[in-house]
């Protein structure tokens, strides 16, 4: 945790912070910190900052805070992600959040389970202590919007012309016959397919809306590796 992230709940006035729970123990564990120190500090959709510990515990930690930076700039990157199944979409969601993706969609696909849409991991408490691990990790406070959408088709003919416009739009692809590009230097659009991959169908309706089909190597990665890859690659 290289940042501890802050909600509204845990503000007790203006500058004093309350907490207790996960962040607690690890603050207590990880960080041994003591009375006096100075932990950086982000609040959930705002500023940057350090709290100085005025109170720790084993109930309760309390920290002065003064958020006085901005966050990390954001990834000029908007990923479309096939639906994994939970195990990685929970890492995917974490590994967006620390690499600093603001608007993350996930559709369907022919290749996506459909008992992966019925998932816990997809509830907004869910999705959102995800990302708030990301955030922690990376530094940042802004998550990135998630956006559900269990139909292929209209998605990508109603939303993805405009979804795309002003970015490079790529679909990550191990066929492809071209070579991922790297260090893109305009706005990127990524498209990445479901643990079996996208079917000729859905490949061909996203390179007839604008999709560059690209490849890391002929090796297919696990999508949880794919991501980070891609995104090292690209930004
Ligand atoms: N069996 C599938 C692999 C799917 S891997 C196939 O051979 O097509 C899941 C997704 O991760 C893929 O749809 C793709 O978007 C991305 N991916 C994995 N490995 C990749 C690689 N070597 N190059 C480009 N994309 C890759």
């Amino acid at each position: 945790m290289n940042l501890i992230l802050l909600l509204d709940d845990d503000f007790v006035d203006q500058s004093r912070a309350r907490l207790s729970g996960r962040r607690l123990e690890y603050v207590r564990a990880v960080h041994r910190a003591t009375i006096g120190d100075r932990l950086r500090v982000g609040r959930f959709g705002g500023s940057v900052g350090y709290g100085v510990v005025t109170r720790l515990d084993d109930a309760v930690l309390e920290l002065d805070v003064v958020l006085d930076t901005e966050p990390p700039p954001p990834a000029p990157l908007t990923l479309i992600l096939a639906l994994p199944r939970p195990k990685a979409l929970r890492r995917v969601l974490q590994c967006v959040a620390t690499i600093g993706v603001k608007r993350l969609v996930l559709v369907n696909s022919w290749r996506v389970e459909k008992s992966f849409w019925a998932s816990p991991a997809l509830g907004a408490a869910a999705l959102r202590e995800q990302l708030m691990l990301g955030l922690e990790q990376g530094g940042d406070t802004m998550p990135p919007t998630v956006e559900l959408r269990r139909r292929f088709k209209p998605f990508v003919e109603d939303e993805v012309p405009q979804l795309i416009s002003g970015t490079r739009a790529l679909v990550a692809h191990p066929k492809a016959a071209d070579a991922c590009p790297r260090a893109v230097s305009e706005p990127v659009t990524l498209a990445i397919g479901p643990e079996g991959g996208f079917i000729e169908y859905e490949l061909d309706l996203l390179v007839a809306h604008g999709f560059e089909p690209v490849t890391l190597g002929p090796r297919p990665l696990r999508v949880e590796h794919a991501v980070p890859a891609l995104l090292g690659r690209i930004l």
